[in-house]
């Protein structure tokens, strides 16, 4: 049986329909501190619909076995649906091959598979990995990494007041001494969308390689790496409504080719002696070990049915949500809005006068609201704007105006409490 005959895509719906939809996701009808909830943590993870748990479920109980080289039915089986799995998300990332696919364990290990694997042998001191300031801890610390193995250095493009990269800056910075560019698509902690087709587009003029991080990006946006054009993209499954331990590296083939493998071990090989080894073909070249067999299939199910729901459709949806929320939360004079920039997915971090952003997500919670607060693995932004931390609601296309109107609400409650 194929991926896709166990995980139909079942709902192209013509009109977005929210109430719908959000029947798909069993977490979603809890109820906390005796409110219904509220989950406004997309951003850190996302919620699972019915039929990844389900796809999950049925990998382990009826098709479960190690993939690969396996003559027997359940291997087999396990090994058509992760190999399927892979070409799902080959369409879903718009990659030509499904070669082109890894499975990595997220977007942290795809970051530094590039690293160590495709930058590292190639650069030398005194060359430069430019990144941008709005970055994740997860793209700034494994370039940090490389720099230290070899005396490169790390060039930060700064970002504006809005929180958007300043292009210009971005521009003068590509040289003959940049080995590879590195930035996300979106940013987790303010919400920017970065114009990252035209900065690929610029960094090709000088023939410099480029990764996106695309953890941020995948839930919300429809990708195409293809007319992206960018060396490598990466997501991370349990973002993208999928399971946690599963993600794919997408890296054009010939680069993927030229690269040496990230670790070694089983799966990798084509053939082994005590004086040498031959390397399979990617993209196993890039899995050692036994992989989240699961996971992936998980992941792919997850892949299907945002594709189901429609990314246009998603979108659409979101960007009213994001309209609504930032408008309500600019009629808070004590709200301070982190990020402000023009082309932004549907997040909002912001900032409580008075109230220490630990407070506004306890208080928050007791509302049955849930939002993540810290400086969200990107303390630079944090030193960018002057601030410890915030409070970050981020939404999906399961939330709703009603949700976005009790963030509003429990704001007012904070600030009640806090004699404000
Ligand atoms: N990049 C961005 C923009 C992120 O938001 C995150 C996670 O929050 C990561 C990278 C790291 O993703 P993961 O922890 O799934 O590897």
């Amino acid at each position: 049986m194929s991926i896709e005959a166990e995980t139909p895509i079942h709902r192209r719906p013509s009109v977005f329909d929210v109430t719908c939809v959000r029947l798909d996701f069993p977490a979603l009808q809890q109820i906390i501190h005796k409110e219904p909830l509220a989950y406004l943590d997309n951003a850190a993870s996302a919620q699972k619909p019915t039929t990844v748990i389900d796809a999950l479920s049925a990998a382990y109980t009826f098709n479960y076995s190690n993939v690969h080289r396996g003559v027997h039915t359940l291997s087999q089986r396990a090994t058509d649906a992760y190999e399927g799995a892979r070409e799902i998300a080959q369409r879903f990332l718009g990659a030509s091959r499904a070669e082109e696919v890894v499975f990595v364990r997220g977007t942290t290990e795809g970051i530094n598979l590039v690293a160590q694997s495709f930058v590292r042998p190639r650069i030398e001191a005194g060359d430069e990995i430019l990144i941008s300031e709005l970055e994740h801890h997860s793209n700034i610390v494994p370039w940090q990494m490389v720099c230290q193995q070899t005396g490169a250095r790390l060039r930060v493009v700064p970002i504006t007041d809005r929180g958007e990269v300043d292009l210009d800056v971005y521009a003068d910075s590509l040289s003959q001494r940049t080995a590879i560019v590195a930035v996300s698509h979106v940013s987790n902690s303010l919400g920017t969308i970065n114009p990252v087709r035209k900065m690929v587009e610029l960094a090709k003029q000088h023939g410099i390689p480029t990764l996106i991080d695309g953890a941020q990006a995948a839930p919300h946006l429809s990708l195409d790496v293809g007319n992206l054009g960018c060396d490598f993209y990466t997501v991370s499954g349990h973002k993208l409504f999928g399971p946690t331990g599963i993600g794919v590296l997408y890296g054009r083939l010939d680069r993927l080719e030229e690269m040496e493998p990230y670790q070694g071990g089983g799966e990798m090989i084509r053939s082994v002696t005590f004086e040498s080894t031959e390397y399979n073909s990617p993209p196993h070249k890039f899995e050692a070990g036994t992989p989240h067999i699961a996971g992936a299939i998980g992941l792919a199910a997850a892949m299907a049915y945002v594709e189901g729901l429609g990314l246009d459709a998603i979108e659409a949806y979101e960007k009213k949500l994001l309209k609504y929320v930032t408008r309500r939360l600019e009629e808070l004079p004590e709200v301070r809005l982190i990020g402000t920039a023009d082309e932004k997915a549907a997040v909002v971090s912001f900032l409580v006068d008075g109230v220490h952003a630990h407070d506004v997500g306890t208080i928050l919670d007791q509302k049955g609201i849930a939002v993540r607060v810290g400086h969200h693995c990107a303390q630079p932004v944090m030193d960018r704007f002057g601030v410890p931390a915030t409070a970050r609601a981020s939404f999906a296309f399961y939330n709703t105006i009603q949700e976005a109107d009790r963030l509003v609400d429990g704001i007012e409650y904070v600030l009640e409490v806090f004699g404000r």
